[in-house]
């Protein structure tokens, strides 16, 4: 167990130092904003969406390691989905966070188990899921900031 934590760090600081999809996405066409209060977490998330389809990805801002990797992870994850697709993995991920107890669904969350031991952290949980719910609210076409609060 030890080794396959040592593999998760190693994924994690991975997504921190290079963030995949850090950037501004001139063409998006769902953005939202979030913010954690609580660390003071800011995330801008920029979606392309066409059709069903969610097309490009892209995010910017700044905070902690945890919500920027789980920002990147989380633009890797969805990039290509459908939005349905999308909406599953938000509930595989969600669901891995806050209800620990339940079995993982390996199969929708891949590399996101990573993130699995954050569960354990209840003043992290909010870092972590900040990047998914902003992304629910630019899927939702809400475009005010989200707060984790
Ligand atoms: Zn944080």
């Amino acid at each position: 167990m030890s080794d396959l934590n040592e593999l998760y760090q190693e994924i994690l600081l991975d997504h921190n130092s290079k963030p995949r999809n850090f950037r501004l996405l001139e063409d998006a066409n769902r953005t939202a904003d979030g913010f954690n209060p609580l660390c003071g977490d800011k995330i801008a998330l920029y979606l392309k969406v066409d059709g069903d389809v969610i097309t490009d990805v892209g995010f910017q801002g700044s905070g902690c390691a945890i919500s920027r990797a789980s920002a990147s992870m989380l633009t890797q994850s969805i990039k290509g989905q459908s939005v349905e697709r999308a909406d599953q993995i938000f509930q595989a991920f969600h669901r891995m966070i806050t209800e620990p107890e339940e079995e993982l669904d390996y199969d929708t969350l891949e590399d996101l188990e990573c993130l699995a031991g954050v569960a354990s952290f209840p003043t992290r949980i909010k870092c972590a899921v900040l990047a998914w719910h902003t992304m629910r609210a630019a899927l939702d076409q809400h475009n005010d900031t989200v707060t984790t609060e």
